[in-house]
């Protein structure tokens, strides 16, 4: 092996089990096409960093992204798929701005948890919006069922989060929304976990440091008779109609993230074998280590409701404080990194995204279970 060889294997043996809410793991195929690419990506003679964006090869790779997303996931004609900046943040906006301001119609919002909460704040700068489910009653520890709420017909749209990050609660289902009521969805947590039928929603986003590759870009699916709803005052990158116009590129897009994500999307297709098999192997991951929690109810207390339960986001908590700092020392001891949970909620976060090995929950749940025994 050359001195280089033996460096990369070197760093490759020191990862760990990264249960990060995000940025979050990646496959390590991904990662390992990445670095080969990195100096020269094949035939381009420079690297993709180095490339214009509107040169042949991004565009081939723009377009290699976008056609793999609409395959996953059965993206019918009516709809568009869109790269965008700013995060899934600047949807809290972009989609009030476009739908909502001007209409005097209501925007309603399911709220489930902390970034519903922030949706629905930046929804109100932009025109009336009201919360038509709040779970901050119980905690934020579940998800409506259908009969929890009632949606007007003359609402501006309905808006919900798929799945609550921090609290680790999840729709199984989506929400049904009256007729010509729009379906809005932030699915930035859980993106590319299941397969989905997009034909429900009005527009559906995620940002891919969770779920789809590197911080920097946002996939937006929106039906195409929404994308010409905002008003011709709204700042230009605020307008989606400019983004569908110019093909994502109405600015210079984030060519990197881009690539990183089209990258994703292949191993999905070509490793995994698509969103369904993808689906049965985060149902497998998630349950070994709800399994340890339910074998031990007086020692993890899981926050999610049973039926509401994420298979993206586990979160629970332990005795006390002092168990819980000793949980997350031991646990970086074992290679399980970033457990703790978001400063809002506390206790434990793990995080068992698409690209988290089978290998990665099963540590989790033997060291959660060897942990219980020890100390409970
Ligand atoms: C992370 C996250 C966000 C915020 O994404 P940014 O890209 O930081 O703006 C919004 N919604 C959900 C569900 C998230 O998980």
């Amino acid at each position: 092996m050359s001195a280089t060889a033996t460096a990369q294997s070197n760093v490759t043996s020191e990862r760990v089990f990264n249960f990060s809410a995000g940025p979050a793991v990646l496959p390590v195929s991904v990662l390992e096409q990445l670095r080969d690419e990195m100096m020269c990506y094949p035939g381009a003679g420079a690297s993709i960093m180095e490339l214009s964006h509107r040169g042949k090869v991004f565009v081939e790779i723009m377009e290699q992204a976008q056609s793999s997303l609409r395959s996953l996931l059965n993206v019918p004609d009516t709809h568009e798929v869109l790269f965008l900046q700013g995060g899934s943040a600047l949807q809290f906006s972009m989609i009030p701005c476009n739908l909502l301001r001007g209409s005097n119609k209501t925007a309603e919002y399911l709220v489930t948890g902390s970034w519903g909460k922030k949706a629905i704040a930046e929804g109100r700068k932009e025109g009336d919006v009201t919360a038509t489910f709040d779970g901050s009653t119980t905690n934020y520890d579940r998800v409506p069922k259908a009969g929890d709420y009632q949606t007007s017909s003359d609402a501006a749209y309905l808006y919900y989060c798929s799945n609550e990050t921090i609290q680790g609660v999840q729709f199984q289902s989506e929400p049904e929304a009256p007729a010509g009521v729009p379906l809005i969805c932030d699915a930035s947590s859980d993106f590319l976990s299941r397969p989905l039928d997009i034909s429900k929603y009005g527009l559906i986003y995620a940002c891919a440091q969770k779920n789809a590759g590197p911080a920097g870009v946002t996939a937006v699916i929106m039906r195409k008779d929404l994308i010409d709803k905002g008003d011709a005052g709204l700042p230009g990158y605020l307008n989606y109609q400019n983004h569908y116009e110019a093909d994502s590129m109405w600015n210079t897009p984030p060519t990197f993230a881009i690539y990183v994500l089209g990258k994703i999307t292949r191993w999905l297709l070509d490793d995994i074998g698509g969103l369904e098999a993808m689906k049965a192997l985060n149902e497998e991951k998630s349950s070994m280590v709800y399994d340890v929690i339910d074998a031990n109810p007086n020692f993890y207390k899981g926050h999610a409701q049973v039926d509401c339960r994420s298979k993206m986001n586990v979160t629970f908590n332990l005795p006390s404080d002092e168990l819980l700092s000793k949980f997350i020392k031991e646990a970086g001891e074992h290679k399980l990194a970033s457990l703790a949970g978001h400063r809002s909620v506390g206790g434990i976060r793990a995080s068992l995204y698409n690209a988290m090995p089978r290998e990665g929950a099963q540590a989790l749940a033997q060291f959660m279970s060897d942990f219980a025994a020890k100390n409970g």
